[in-house]
């Protein structure tokens, strides 16, 4: 059971003590606070745990300063969208509201290999009014001879860069806990000119350990992509290790799943499982066409399968697109052969644009159709 409380009751006002004291009477009960930062506010919420079907509902949302009691009726606790559960989802992060209807773009290099190539890129961006971009500076590779990234290094150069172009949001994958704090010291260092969206890898999905330590952390809100070779349940418990830790500000981020039934592309694309974790729980939901299509290979209608891939996802109602684009492909020291280069990027823009109002045309038309005739009527003379 989920206890939200009203806006201005949180831990040290007698009305939280007074809810806290109820529970406490409660035998076989315990309680977790934990203060969510929305996109419009901070709420408290207090998770209970034990033999909750004892306590009396009705009574609990009686209580002063309680405003809303939600009965857990998935898995994930917290990141769940339970029966009767009218909390909304999604978070403000540095300017940017990340939602289950928010649309923002992340095109960036995969890997960030030298500062022309990300000013470059960074610039690109600013002339299509982008504000979000993926920049890679630890890489989990397969070979241990294979570039690493430039890790700390390229931080200062890659945030500086950002914050001249107005970058807001950058997506980087962490694979080790010390990185937040290096992060976070380089952000300090050059002044906070743009903030960091911390990306856990789909080979990291289940590091438990990585996942607390990310979850600890109120500073930066988390991409959590999709687990390559584990079911979506397994993920979305992913995301509920983030959450239970503290930190409930995370997109989740479908990159395909690793199968033979995949091939040619280098992942099976999964993209038709937006719905279903939107559903399932209230975070925003990305999609990866680049690591899950793999290579620049184009349809007999002119249209390139990473592009197709992404308007799937986001058709479906995406409300992140993290791609690859590269200023020059060929000298990609990673990734090369699925990015997309800079010239392309008006073009891949207006390809999601186009997508994106189909979707939203699209939940319209069923609207309408859900509306009972009068309604429709009156819908249909209003317009
Ligand atoms: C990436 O986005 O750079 C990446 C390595 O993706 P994934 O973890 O999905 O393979
Ligand atoms: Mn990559």
């Amino acid at each position: 059971m989920i206890l939200i409380l009203q806006p201005n009751v949180h831990a040290g006002t007698p009305a939280f003590a007074a809810i806290m004291d109820y529970l406490s009477r409660r035998p076989g009960i315990s309680a977790r606070v934990q203060q969510v930062t929305g996109a419009q506010q901070t709420l408290t919420e207090i998770y209970l745990i034990g033999d909750t079907a004892t306590l009396d509902r009705e009574e609990i949302a009686e209580l002063p300063g309680v405003e809303q009691v939600v009965r857990v009726s998935r898995e994930y606790r917290i990141v769940g969208r339970h029966q009767d559960d009218f909390r909304p989802g999604g978070f403000d992060y540095n300017g940017v509201v990340f939602s289950q209807d928010s649309f923002d773009l992340f095109p960036g290099l995969c890997a960030v290999d030298n500062r022309e190539h990300v000013d470059r890129t960074f610039a690109a961006l600013r002339a299509q009014g982008l504000r979000c971009a993926r920049m890679g500076a630890y890489k989990p590779r397969t070979s241990p001879y294979a570039f690493q990234g430039h890790g700390g290094a390229c931080l200062p150069f890659v945030f500086e860069s950002a914050g001249r172009h107005g970058v807001r949001v950058i997506a980087m994958e962490i694979t080790h806990e010390k990185h937040i704090q290096e992060i976070n010291d380089a952000l300090s260092a050059v002044g906070q000119p743009t903030g960091v969206m911390l990306q856990v890898g789909t080979r990291n999905t289940q590091n438990f350990e990585l996942l607390k330590a990310i979850g600890r952390q109120q500073e930066f809100p988390v991409l959590l992509k999709r687990g390559f070779g584990i079911s979506l349940e397994e993920s979305l418990n992913a995301a509920e290790y983030l959450a239970s830790e503290g930190n409930q500000r995370v997109v989740f981020c479908l990159r395909g799943v690793k199968s033979s039934l995949g091939d040619p592309h280098r992942n099976l694309v999964d993209f038709a499982h937006v719905p279903v974790v939107k559903r399932l729980t209230r975070m925003p939901v990305g999609v990866d066409p680049s690591h899950s299509v793999g290579r620049r290979d184009r349809g007999p209608d002119g249209i390139e399968d990473i592009h197709h891939a992404a308007a799937q996802g986001v058709i479906a109602g995406a409300n992140l697109v993290l791609v690859d684009f590269h200023p020059a492909p060929a000298k990609a020291l990673v990734d090369g052969p699925q990015a997309l280069t800079l010239e392309e990027l008006p073009l891949f823009v207006e390809d999601m644009q186009i997508a994106r109002e189909a979707y939203l045309k699209r939940r319209a038309a069923h609207e309408r159709a859900r509306m009972p005739a009068q309604e429709t009527a009156l819908a249909d003379a209003e317009s």
